[in-house]
This record gives C-alpha cells, sequence and structure tokens, in this order.
C-alpha cells in the first residue's frame, strides 16, 4: 500500500494529547467508552504493553487516554463527571442507599483496652479509615481499592 501523502492527508492528522493513564485496563476501556459516545475523538497508547506484561506497565506508566487537543478540555471535564457519576452509583450494602458520602473516621474503639493500646499505636497501626457512610441506615462500609486493578490482569 502507498503512505505518501499530499496536503489533504495532512490536514487530516490530529495533535493528541495525553488526558489520563491507567494502570487498569478496564478503566481505561470505560473512559474511552464514554469520551468516544460524546464524540471525542480518542485512542489509547501502550494498552497492549500493559495488557501483555502488568509488570511494565508501570514502568511505560500505564495505558495512556490520548484525546485530539482540540478536545481535551471538554475531555477532562467528561472524566471528571464519571468519577463523580461512579462516585454517586456506590449503594450501601445493607439497604441499598445511594445516599453515601465518603467520610473520614478515626478507628473506632471497642472497649477501654483498644482504645488506650489504639493511643499508644496510633501512629503506627491505626490510620483514619475513609469509610463510606450510608445517611439511610447509618452503615458505613469501605470501598474496594483500586490497587489491585495490575495483578487482575494477569488472571
Ligand atoms: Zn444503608
Amino acid at each position: 500500500m502507498s503512505t505518501a501523502m499530499n496536503m489533504d492527508d495532512k490536514q487530516i492528522i490530529m495533535d493528541f494529547v495525553l488526558l489520563n493513564s491507567y494502570t487498569n485496563y478496564v478503566d481505561a476501556h470505560i473512559a474511552r467508552g464514554v469520551l468516544e459516545e460524546e464524540g471525542i475523538n480518542c485512542w489509547l497508547k501502550d494498552e497492549n504493553t500493559v495488557t501483555i506484561d502488568p509488570i511494565l506497565s508501570n514502568a511505560v506508566g500505564g495505558i495512556k487516554l490520548m484525546v485530539v487537543s482540540s478536545q481535551a478540555e471538554r475531555a477532562s471535564a467528561l472524566l471528571e463527571r464519571l468519577r463523580r457519576e461512579s462516585k454517586a452509583t456506590l449503594s450501601c450494602p445493607k439497604c441499598g442507599s445511594h445516599n453515601i458520602e465518603l467520610v473520614s473516621t478515626p478507628r473506632k474503639a471497642s472497649n477501654w483496652f483498644s482504645a488506650l493500646l489504639g493511643f499508644i499505636t496510633f501512629s503506627f497501626a491505626m490510620p483514619v479509615e475513609k469509610v463510606n457512610h450510608c445517611f439511610d441506615c447509618g452503615h458505613e462500609f469501605t470501598e474496594k481499592q483500586d490497587t489491585a486493578g495490575a495483578e487482575e490482569i494477569n488472571n
């Protein structure tokens, strides 16, 4: 095939910028899907590198979401909305309510002994927990952390 370019081809070539990077294959595809639905011209760079070798993904900086520079600002706003929406779809495992907020809470001490132990060891083993608090039933639960994403690719 011929790859010779004329002036018209050159005008089609667009300037892509790095919008975000992901260590998680699924997250990267969700983000790309959302942007494409909104008509944003984007693609995933280093996708194959990450999928084949999750260890290497740290070295190359993960899967890079590239967008046309002229649409980068809008794409960034869409991703921000996606982050907010994914937080809003969080539901209480006890009552199913969406009336949930992430709150910081010191680990609860069940009795005076653990309170004392907690006081002594506080700076080492008692970090402030981030929990999701349900305002409907009062249930508190922790969100699954995203850090295991890279390992899961290997399965
Ligand atoms: Zn609840």
